[in-house]
């Protein structure tokens, strides 16, 4: 623990411990992507220690898996391990090939396209985990439209994850195109994260969206600062009281990406007024 400060500039420390002091409680949650893509062993190893930090640390972790691609060793391993940890486990659905079609793997495509390939997936997430399937859609390079909203609640997803950000503007666009009840407004999608009013907009499930990506470049794989982390949480604190976090165990290659975490998930366990949940595991607030 002590390491966590010796990393932190002064004022990072100063403004999260005010908030620690002050602010209402808030539900954080943790989203691992991309499980099944981009491994060389048959378990990537990765997931694997990835897995093990939140399990030692008894913070739970949500894996979203992309069906099309996970291989039966995989699965076998995720049911094992919800199996021992029910209550720090949660799988969901990634998609279905994680293919990039020009827009992500949804956005600008055609209704039954989208409905062919999140269905199918869905079969295999049924087929692979049976119950150990949990009914969330966490949407590739949140790059969508109203059909793959639309699609994910007719199919009776509970949750739908996409990614929300903290800064002015992204508030006013979201605050905007949600009191018109907008689900794209020019080119960008309306975030209802955490909200009730995801109801209004016509869906009975529930918009839980994450806020802060820890990695710096996915290409040369490298990890933002602790500090610049902390940073963005705070932001988010002040707007939100949902907060998820985005990691994708196939940057954490190396024992000192991996302390990064460690530090973190450290550090916001002496916050007093953050609580860790699953994805599907609490109620939207109003
Ligand atoms: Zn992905």
């Amino acid at each position: 623990m002590k390491n966590i400060l010796g990393r932190l500039s002064p004022s990072s420390i100063m403004n999260c411990t005010l908030k620690k002091q002050t602010a209402e409680k808030k539900i954080v949650f943790f989203r691992n992507d991309d499980v099944g893509l981009y491994s060389k062993e048959p378990v990537a190893k990765e997931l694997i220690n990835l897995t093990n930090l939140f399990i030692e640390l008894e913070i739970p972790i949500c894996h979203a898996v992309v069906p099309k691609e996970v291989n039966m060793e995989t699965v076998q391993w995720l049911k094992e391990v919800k199996s021992n940890h029910p209550d720090l486990i949660s799988i969901g659905q990634h998609g279905y090939s994680h293919i990039n079609h020009g827009k992500g793997e949804f956005g600008g495509r055609n209704y039954q396209y989208q409905k062919s390939d999140i269905e199918t997936g869905m079969h295999l997430m049924q087929e692979y985990l049976k119950s150990d399937f949990s009914y969330w859609f966490a949407v590739p390079w949140v790059r969508y439209d109203r059909c793959t909203k639309e699609i994910c609640d007719k199919l009776r997803f509970k949750v739908f994850s996409g990614g929300v950000s903290p800064v002015w503007y992204a508030r006013l666009f979201n605050s905007v195109g949600r009191s018109l009840n907008l689900n794209v407004m020019g080119f960008k999608v309306v975030s209802y994260h955490s909200t009730n009013s995801f109801a209004q907009n016509g869906f009975s499930m529930t918009e839980i969206s994450v806020a802060v990506d820890i990695v710096e470049d996915y290409k040369l794989k490298q990890i933002k600062s602790l500090d610049r982390i902390l940073k963005r949480f705070c932001q988010c604190q002040k707007h939100f009281s949902v907060i998820g976090f985005m990691l994708h165990h196939w940057v954490f290659d190396a024992e000192e990406k991996l302390e990064i975490v460690r530090n973190l998930l450290y550090h916001l366990k002496t916050c007093e007024n953050v609580s860790f949940s699953l994805i599907d595991k609490f109620e939207p607030h109003g």
